[in-house]
C-alpha cells in the first residue's frame, strides 16, 4: 500500500520548535558564560604585595572598591551608575523589599552614610544593564497585548541579551558584587515574571512544554508571542471513497484559490478530506487558526479504512481555547461526517507523540476485490492465490508513484491470505501484510514490476476494483 499522497500535499508540515530551541539554549546560559577574569595582568607596582592576597571569584580584591556588600563596594557601583534593580541583585544586602524598590533602600542606606555619594556625577546608564529593568512594564504591555484572546496557564521565556553585554555585566558582577549574586538573564526573566503575575491570574511560568512561548530580544526589545499547539490522538475510519486523507491543493492554481475554475475559489482539488471533516469542528471549538493532521501512514484517496482505524495525531494551531471535552467533541465529528469519517479512541497528545506517529511502522489487513482477464475454476483461483501467503514480493517502485518516489526494489512480506471469494470473473480475498506493501501491485503486479503477483500465478489480466483497510495492526 501506498503510504504517501501527492507531495504538494503537505504545506502544513510541522514546524520546527527553533524559537523554543533558541529559547532553551539562550536560557540561563548567563550562568554557562565563561567567567571572564579580567584582572589577570597584575600591574608592577601591586608586585610588593605581601602575601595577605583575597582572592574574591577568581579577580585580585581592589581595596578601593572591594566586593559588596561592603559599604565601600556598594559605595563604588553606586558611583559607577547601577541601577536600582541591578544594586539589589548585587548588593548582598537583605532588605525588605526586591527588584528596584530593594535596590532603592540600599542607595538611601549609601547615601545616609556618606554624604558626597549623594552629590557624585553619577552616568545615566547602568554598566551592568544598560537600563534594560526600564523596559519591564513596556515588554510586559506586549506581552499581554498579544495573549489577550487566548488561553494558557503555564508560560516560558527565552530572553536573547547580547554576548558582549552578558560578558561585561559578568566581569563587572564578579569584580565588584556580592558572591552568589544572581546574573542579569535570570534577573531579567524574575522581573518580568512578576510583573505578569501581579496583572494576570493563574499563570505559571515553566522551562518546557509551556502553552505560551515568549521570546525576547534585549537588543531591539522584539517581543515575539508563540501559542503553542495542541496535540489530540485518536483512530480514524474512513468510510467512503474519494476522501483524501489531508487537503489536497488544487493541481491548477496549486491551491492559490481565487478565481481559479477548476476549484471554484477553494484552492482545494477535493472539496473534503479526513483532515477537515475531523480537524474542522475542532478547530471551530478551539478557536484555533488551522490544524495539521499526522497520520500513522496514508491510503490511497479511493481506499477505505475500516476496523479500528488508523491512528492519527491532529495538530491544533493558535487555539484560543485549550480545554475541551473530548468525549463531546468525537460525538460531534462523527455527527458531522456521518457516513464519511468515523474517529475513536481521542485522548489529549504531545509533539513527540507526532515523530512515534510517523515512524511507526505496522503490519496491515485489507480486503482487495479485482475483475479477471477470464473466468478461471474456483478451485484453481484459491490454490494460485493461497499460494502467496508467506511470500515476499520484490516491489519495483510502482509507476503511479514514480515522480515522487525513489526508484528501488523493496521486499515486501504477504503474511498470510484469507477470505478467498470466486463470484464468475470477480475475486476477492483478504491479506495482512507488511507495513509499505503496494496491495493493488501486488494483483494486478504493475507490469510485472512487482514479482511474484496474483496476475501472475492466475496467468491473466487482474484489475483492481476496490481496496479496504481491514486494519492496522499497531498501538
Ligand atoms: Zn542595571
Ligand atoms: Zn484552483
Amino acid at each position: 500500500m501506498t503510504k504517501e499522497g501527492p507531495d504538494s500535499e503537505s504545506p502544513d508540515g510541522t514546524v520546527d520548535d527553533d524559537w523554543h530551541l533558541f529559547a532553551s539554549a539562550s536560557y540561563g546560559s548567563a550562568e554557562a558564560e565563561p567567567a571572564e577574569v579580567t584582572e589577570i595582568e597584575e600591574a608592577p607596582e601591586d608586585e610588593w604585595f605581601d602575601g595577605d592576597d583575597h582572592i574574591h571569584s577568581g579577580a585580585s580584591i581592589d581595596w578601593e572598591a572591594p566586593p559588596c556588600p561592603a559599604p565601600l563596594g556598594i559605595a563604588h557601583v553606586i558611583k559607577i551608575g547601577t541601577c536600582d534593580n541591578c544594586l539589589h541583585r548585587i548588593g548582598g544586602r537583605r532588605v525588605d523589599s526586591t527588584g528596584a524598590e530593594g535596590g532603592a533602600i540600599l542607595r538611601a542606606e549609601a547615601h545616609s552614610r556618606d554624604s558626597e555619594l549623594e552629590k557624585a556625577e553619577i552616568p545615566d546608564l547602568c554598566p551592568l544593564c544598560e537600563n534594560l529593568f526600564e523596559d519591564v512594564i513596556n515588554i510586559v504591555d506586549r506581552v499581554i497585548e498579544s495573549t489577550n484572546d487566548y488561553e494558557y496557564s503555564t508560560m516560558q521565556f527565552g530572553i536573547h541579551l547580547p554576548k558582549d553585554m552578558i560578558q561585561s555585566e559578568d566581569s563587572i558582577r564578579t569584580k565588584h558584587g556580592a558572591q552568589g549574586s544572581k546574573p542579569l538573564k535570570p534577573s531579567f526573566v524574575i522581573s518580568i515574571q512578576e510583573e505578569i503575575t501581579s496583572r494576570v491570574q493563574g499563570v505559571s511560568f515553566v522551562k518546557e512544554s509551556p502553552d505560551i512561548m515568549i521570546t525576547i530580544d534585549a537588543l531591539t526589545l522584539r517581543v515575539d508571542v508563540d501559542v503553542r499547539p495542541i496535540f489530540i490522538y485518536g483512530r480514524y475510519r474512513k468510510l467512503e471513497r474519494g476522501i483524501p486523507q489531508t487537503r489536497w491543493p488544487c493541481r491548477a492554481c496549486r491551491g492559490r484559490g481565487g478565481d481559479c475554475e477548476n476549484c471554484k475559489g477553494t484552492g482545494l482539488q477535493y472539496t473534503e478530506s479526513v483532515q477537515d471533516l475531523i480537524g474542522e469542528p475542532v478547530r471551530s471549538t478551539m478557536d484555533a487558526n488551522d490544524t495539521s493532521f499526522h497520520g500513522m501512514g496514508r491510503e490511497d484517496i479511493d481506499v477505505r479504512c475500516l476496523g479500528s482505524g488508523r491512528p492519527f495525531v491532529l495538530e491544533i494551531k493558535g487555539p484560543r481555547s485549550r480545554k475541551t471535552d473530548l468525549e463531546e467533541l468525537s460525538e460531534q465529528i462523527n455527527s458531522e461526517a456521518s457516513g464519511k469519517v468515523e474517529v475513536n479512541s481521542l485522548r489529549w497528545s504531545q509533539k513527540r507523540e507526532v515523530s512515534r506517529i510517523k515512524e511507526t511502522r505496522s503490519e496491515k489487513s485489507y480486503t482487495i476485490r479485482f475483475k479477471a482477464g477470464e473466468e478461471l475454476p474456483e478451485e484453481e483461483v484459491t490454490e494460485a492465490i493461497s499460494s502467496l501467503s508467506g511470500r515476499v514480493l520484490e516491489q519495483e517502485t510502482p509507476k503511479r508513484v514514480s515522480h515522487r518516489r525513489a526508484a528501488k526494489t523493496r521486499k515486501r512480506k504477504v503474511t498470510s491470505i484469507s477470505d478467498i471469494l470466486v463470484e464468475g470473473d470477480e475475486i476477492q480475498f483478504s491479506l495482512r501484510c507488511e507495513a509499505g506493501t503496494y496491495v493493488k501491485e501486488l494483483v494486478h503486479s504493475d507490469e510485472g514490476r512487482t514479482t511474484p503477483s496474483v496476475k501472475e500465478v492466475l496467468g491473466t489480466e487482474c484489475e483492481v476494483l476496490w481496496l479496504d483497510v481491514e486494519d492496522i495492526h499497531s498501538d
